[in-house]
Order: structure tokens, then C-alpha cells, then sequence
């Protein structure tokens, strides 16, 4: 086995288990090796040169203090595509890739408009955009740091993007006459912390992860009060959710306007997603 495989497996026992870290170890030496599985399995990497052993010793310091591979990389894939990430944003999750494919299902070749409020790394609009060129796409994010990436990462996938500057809970934006509106905005309750990773926790933005524990759908209801100013009649909300709170959500939704909701489970069986319409 590669060396580089066994140290990473060593090193970061404590916070990855060893399929993990050979992961994780793999990802590192493509990347400074610029190599393909195959040349690790055929021992081509075994031998590293100076400045590539330099930077494997750092990643493996930065991971073994808990941060993750994606902001050490300063990238990461969503969707097959390639998005910038640093600490300003959330890394993008691949439950966020399901509600992505459920949106493209509903509307496939349509001329739809739509706005992705709380866009952090931008790769909810930005790979709707790319996926159905023929949307009309905006994005909104509290944090101008995260629309600086967001707004990079639309350039480098040539997306385009209006991106807006806004607070969901005090919005100023006039969008007009949407189709639809998606969100992954922040559900996590302060509570659950001690359930959390602390790679996750360290390191990623509190601002883009936790909501107060005593208003856990507060983002919800401001993008439901958004949604009924500035989505068309039958229009359409998509929301990421916090697994434990589906039902609140839907109750929420039907008392402020919104009907058929369901609610979907993601890849591991949990209750994760949400889509609803405004009533005609
Ligand atoms: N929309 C981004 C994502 O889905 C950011 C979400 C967030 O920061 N809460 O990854």
C-alpha cells in the first residue's frame, strides 16, 4: 500500500475511519501528484519529490486538527462540477444534489425564473443555471463574503447568476412574479451541537448552520412570508430541512398559503426535503 495511505490512516484515527482516510489520502495525492487512482495502485506515487512530500505533511496537519479536505483543497465537487469553497461558505452536501435533481424533474425545458435564498457557495443556482441553461436564475446571501465565492464560482461555469445582497428576514428584493424559490437555509439547533462532527462544527460558517433553538423554522417562515409576495400563483418552494422537523414545516406551510406539500426522503431514508406550492 502507498505509505502516504498507512500515515493518513495512522494520524487521523481519531477523527476517520480507515476507509475514510484512505480516501482521503487518495484525493490529496491526486491532487499534488496530479495522478489517477490507477498510478497510486501501481505504486507510481509511492516516491514523492520534495515540495510534494512538503504539502502532504501539511494536509495531513490541517487534517489531523479537524479541518476539512474541501477547504484545505479549496474546492470541492457538487453535481460532477467543480465549485471554490473557503470558510465563508458551506461545503456543498450531496443531499443538497437531491433537491437539486428534483427541481430539474419538475421542470425540465422550461423558461422558469427562480431564486436560491441563503446561496453560500452558490452551487444550488449556479447548477440549476448550468443544468437549464434556459432558467432564469437569481441568488441571494446575508454574507457578501460568500457572494464573492458564489459570484466566482458562476463565472468559472460560465453560469449566469444574478446574485443579491439581501437578508431573508428583513428582505429589501423585488423579484417579481417567480416560479420558484429554493433554499437550504440554517436548520441546525444550537442543541444538537453535541451530536455534530467537530470537523464540521470548527470549521464550517455557525452563520450558514444554526438557527436559535426556540425558532427552528425561522428561516422557513421568513422565505414562506418572501414567497408569497414574490412567487406567481402556483408557484413553487423547495426546501433542504432538518429531518426532525417535517411535519412542523408542513403545518407551517399550509397555515401560510402553500398546499400540496410533500415531503421526500433522501438517499438514507430521511425526511430531508420539501416542495409545496403557492395556492392559484
Ligand atoms: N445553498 C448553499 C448549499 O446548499 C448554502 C447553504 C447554507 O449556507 N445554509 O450548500
Amino acid at each position: 500500500m502507498n505509505p502516504w495511505v498507512i500515515k493518513f490512516q495512522q494520524e487521523l484515527a481519531h477523527l476517520y475511519e480507515a476507509r475514510e482516510a484512505k480516501n482521503i489520502a487518495y484525493w490529496a495525492l491526486q491532487t499534488i501528484c496530479q495522478c489517477e487512482t490507477t498510478d497510486i495502485l501501481l505504486g507510481r506515487c509511492d516516491h514523492l519529490n520534495e515540495s510534494q512530500e512538503e504539502r502532504m505533511t501539511d494536509f495531513l496537519r490541517r487534517l489531523s486538527q479537524g479541518e476539512p479536505l474541501q477547504y484545505i483543497l479549496g474546492e470541492t465537487s457538487f453535481f460532477g462540477l467543480s465549485f471554490l469553497v473557503n470558510k465563508k461558505v458551506l461545503i456543498p452536501r450531496p443531499e443538497t444534489e437531491e433537491l437539486v435533481s428534483w427541481i430539474g424533474e419538475d421542470y425540465q425545458g422550461k423558461s422558469v425564473r427562480f431564486i436560491d435564498i441563503g446561496t453560500g457557495s452558490g452551487c444550488i443556482a449556479i447548477t440549476l443555471k448550468h443544468l437549464h441553461p434556459q432558467m432564469s436564475a437569481l441568488a441571494m446571501d446575508i454574507s457578501e463574503e460568500a457572494l464573492s465565492v458564489a459570484q466566482e464560482n458562476a463565472n468559472r461555469l460560465s453560469a449566469e447568476v444574478t446574485f443579491l445582497h439581501d437578508n431573508i428576514l428583513a428582505p429589501k428584493s423585488e423579484c417579481g412574479a417567480l416560479d420558484f424559490i429554493v433554499s437550504n437555509p440554517p436548520y441546525i439547533t444550537h442543541k444538537e451541537k453535541p451530536q455534530m462532527r467537530k470537523n464540521v462544527l470548527d470549521h464550517e460558517p455557525h452563520l450558514a448552520l444554526f438557527v436559535a433553538d426556540d425558532k427552528p423554522l425561522l428561516f422557513y417562515e421568513a422565505i414562506a412570508d418572501f414567497g408569497q409576495k414574490q412567487l406567481k400563483n402556483g408557484g413553487g418552494l423547495y426546501f433542504e430541512i432538518n429531518e426532525q422537523f417535517g411535519k412542523e414545516t408542513k403545518e407551517m406551510l399550509e397555515r401560510k398559503g402553500y398546499e400540496e406539500v410533500t415531503i421526500r426522503k433522501d438517499m438514507q431514508g430521511k425526511e430531508r426535503m420539501v416542495r409545496c406550492r403557492k395556492k392559484r
